[in-house]
């Protein structure tokens, strides 16, 4: 008898509960499901699709090292998968699976299926929670009820963090070679060769990157707070990527700031510098979009947060939509940012707000037709934080910005990109205006320049986003 560990968005061997817990019960082997028709149905990005098999191939390789074989199967949708999955548990005679939750609508009830039919057939099933620093559905106010509010959420995280502080799951130690006759078999990736260009430090494997992790804990994050709001400088730490897919964790990346800024055994996050404070604010948000996806489960199902924003008058498809799609708003900032989602499959923080609001807020498009787009695009596409991203901005969201503090995207670009360097790098028709002069080119140089018209009336436009908010009141 073997346990059977299954992995979904967790392509790690360092701090994974599930792998860990098999593997100290007994003979291994692991597997992944392929769901084409679930990536299709959610729209996800060619480039997370090329990620997910660049890392399978990599994690196979470290399984390797545990004896552990690695069994990719094209699973097609998450029924077809289940069925799959309880005829691999008959064909290899496993007593039990081990796999970490998932906290989507449709990725919980297929966890729910799997649990029901191995219970069926005398397999247990062990589940663990490694996507959040802290559980979803733990963190609960004075009545009991999920927060809906981050200054408080993050306070009570805190308490409970230190409360809760546990140390990193460890690389298990191999397996004996002859404990499993299975084999590797990842011959159905061979489909998946989609040639899609990715960013170097993406394809790092598990070691290289706790070795970036370290170095942007050692050199980068004490400035964090100063500069991550600046798109032309590299000075976040672009792991969303790997947090997205599962190749790190976010416990892992509070562990590398806890032991490079503080003594490893130290828990009291209050002892940090501002800028690690300030990122690991943005590891607590994340925390705070899957508690709020598990609390109110209908935001993954196309729904607002705040329900009374669904009567706002949104656009759907439409040229403009299109034109900001594919960077040809006439705004430079947007038209930027909007290229380097397309270009790289990324976009910088700051700029998401500053697009995601200039659609909603000033083209007044629906904020669910931007999260698609994202998510179509994004390398680290991320229900919970996407969603959570766009809400925020569209103020239809839990604790999103107030729906009358709208960004002006000329006055963003000059406060965060105030030579331009951003906007140069990416709009490069515009690339011979000098200084921050190529935020707002004037009518006769963008024709010359064949760079398109803006045509939106920014003050209008927020104005009528307003009164579409107010009229919601009444
Ligand atoms: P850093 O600044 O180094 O932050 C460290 C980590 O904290 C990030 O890797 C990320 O996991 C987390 N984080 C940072 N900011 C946020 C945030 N605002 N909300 C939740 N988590 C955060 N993030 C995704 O991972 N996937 C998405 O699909 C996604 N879509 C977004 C859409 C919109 C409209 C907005 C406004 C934000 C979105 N974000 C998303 C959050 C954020 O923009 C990215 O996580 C961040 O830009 C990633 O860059 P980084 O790794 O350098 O982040």
């Amino acid at each position: 008898m073997s346990n059977l560990v299954w992995f979904r968005n967790d392509l790690r061997v360092y701090d994974n509960p599930a792998l860990f817990q098999a593997m100290s019960k007994g003979p291994c082997i692991a597997v992944y499901f392929i769901t084409d028709d679930q990536w299709d149905d959610h729209g996800l990005s060619q480039i997370k699709r090329q990620l997910i098999v660049e890392h399978l191939k990599l994690l196979e390789q470290s399984l390797a090292v545990l004896n552990v074989p690695l069994i990719v199967i094209d699973g097609r949708s998450f029924s077809h998968s289940t069925k799959l999955l309880l005829e691999m548990c008959n064909q290899h005679e496993i007593s039990a699976v081990y796999f970490n939750h998932e906290y989507g609508v449709n990725e919980k009830r297929q966890t729910t299926n799997v649990e029901l039919d191995l219970k069926v057939r005398n397999i247990n099933s062990h589940g663990f929670n490694e996507q959040c620093i802290i559980t979803p559905g733990s963190i609960k106010n004075g009545q009991g009820e999920s927060y809906k509010v981050f200054s408080a959420f993050k306070r009570k995280w805190y308490s409970d963090f230190v409360e809760q502080a546990r140390p990193l799951y460890t690389k298990p130690k191999a397996q004996s070679s002859s404990l499993t006759s299975a084999v590797s078999n990842l011959e159905c990736l061979k489909d998946y060769d989609l040639s899609i260009p990715l960013q170097e430090h993406w394809l790092f494997n598990e070691s290289q990157i706790h070795d970036y992790l370290t170095e942007f804990a050692y050199s980068q994050v004490d400035r964090y707070h100063l500069e991550r709001d600046i798109p032309s400088l590299n000075s976040t730490s672009r792991l969303s990527t790997h947090l997205a897919l599962g190749v790190i964790t976010t416990r892992q990346c509070l562990q590398a700031i806890l032991e490079t800024k503080l003594n490893s055994n130290t828990y009291s996050l209050d002892l940090l510098h501002e800028g690690a404070q300030c990122w690991v604010n943005e590891l607590i948000w994340r925390d705070f979009y899957r508690h709020i996806l598990v609390a109110f489960p209908r935001i993954s199902k196309g729904k607002a947060f705040k329900q009374e924003t669904e009567k706002l008058p949104w656009k759907s498809n439409n040229q403009d939509f299109l034109n900001w799609c594919q960077g040809l708003t006439g705004i430079p900032i947007i038209d930027a940012a909007m290229r380097q989602l397309n270009q790289t499959g990324w976009m910088h923080n700051r700029l998401r707000m500053v697009t995601a609001m200039y659609l909603t807020k000033h083209l007044h498009i629906d904020w669910r037709l931007g999260e698609q787009y994202f998510y179509s695009k994004l390398a680290d596409a991320d229900l919970a934080s996407n969603n959570g991203g766009w809400q925020w901005s569209a103020s239809t969201g839990v604790d999103a910005v107030p729906y009358f503090r709208i960004f002006n995207p000329y006055r963003q670009a000059e406060r965060f990109d105030p030579n331009g360097d951003f906007v140069r790098k990416y709009v490069k028709e515009l690339n011979s205006i000098k200084g921050k002069a190529i935020h707002k080119p004037d009518k006769a140089l963008a024709i010359e320049l064949n760079y398109p018209m803006m045509t939106v009336d920014l003050k209008i436009e927020a104005d009528k986003t307003k009164s579409y908010f107010k009229a919601l009141k009444q």
